[in-house]
């Protein structure tokens, strides 16, 4: 049996690939978004009352990870890639029907849009839900999860005078608090578990419309080098 969903709107997100994206919402409080409602959820009705709620879900699509065949184990980024789990013990984004849940900061509610942050998804991400959260439910005291137990582990990041001075410009045009959520994004050390690398290896990730390049100078430290327009 199956059944057809459409997307209620997309998402347009602070990232533009996958890589330096966090593994969960409200890791990085600076990501931010805006929810595009398509029609007919665009006029206002759908989202009236929503002003009233400080937090949502969004179910959505993985979209970039969609896949013919379900997958009924994987390996997830946090175990260090190496050791596979059931795909219903994991949030990987491989699995059968491809749908994420991600609870986001609601901060502005307009008729066609919503402006959100704390966001873990990736721009184009097409959205299927909105649910509003609701604390005395959604809050569960006593629960536990051995394999996910805490939140990442972050690491210092420094930056080289040029890349903050870029930083900060492209922060004041872009109005975005882009010093921010680099630190956010790259203090949780977005490197597979498994590399290793040398202090020459440089890495990159688009955050808007900017390329971000760091290095790792030493073991367990990451330090910007630049941030340019993307090519
Ligand atoms: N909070 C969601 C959940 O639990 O269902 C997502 C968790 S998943 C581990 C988070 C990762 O999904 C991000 O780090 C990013 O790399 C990836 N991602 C986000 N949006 C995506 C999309 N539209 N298609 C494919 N991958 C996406």
């Amino acid at each position: 049996m199956t059944y057809s969903v459409s997307p209620i709107g997309f998402v347009r997100s602070c990232f533009k690939e996958k890589f330096a994206i966090p593994r969960q919402p409200q890791l990085a409080t600076a990501a931010r978004g805006v929810l595009e409602l398509v029609a007919p959820f665009d006029q206002g009705d759908a989202v009236q009352g929503l002003e009233q709620v400080s937090h949502v879900w969004l179910l959505f699509l993985f979209h970039q990870a969609l896949e013919d065949k379900p997958r009924l184990k994987v390996r997830p980024p946090r175990l260090g890639g190496n050791k596979s789990m059931g795909v219903f013990a994991t949030r990987a984004t491989h699995r059968p029907n491809g749908i994420g849940q991600s609870v986001v900061k609601l901060d502005k509610v307009e008729a066609n849009r919503l402006w959100i942050s704390g966001i873990d998804l990736l721009d184009g991400t097409p959205i299927l839900d909105i649910k509003p959260y609701v604390p005395y439910a959604d809050i569960i005291a006593t629960a536990s999860n051995e394999i996910a137990s805490a939140a990442p582990q972050i690491i210092p990041v420094q930056w080289q005078d040029n890349a903050l001075q870029q930083a900060q410009i492209h922060a004041q045009r872009l109005q975005e608090p882009l010093v921010e959520l680099i630190e956010q994004c790259l203090a949780q050390d977005p490197r597979p578990a498994y590399q290793v690398p040398t202090a020459e290896r440089e890495y990159g990730a688009q955050f808007w419309d900017l390329d971000v390049r760091w290095h790792y100078p030493e073991p367990g430290v990451i330090r910007v080098l630049e941030v340019v327009p993307a090519g």
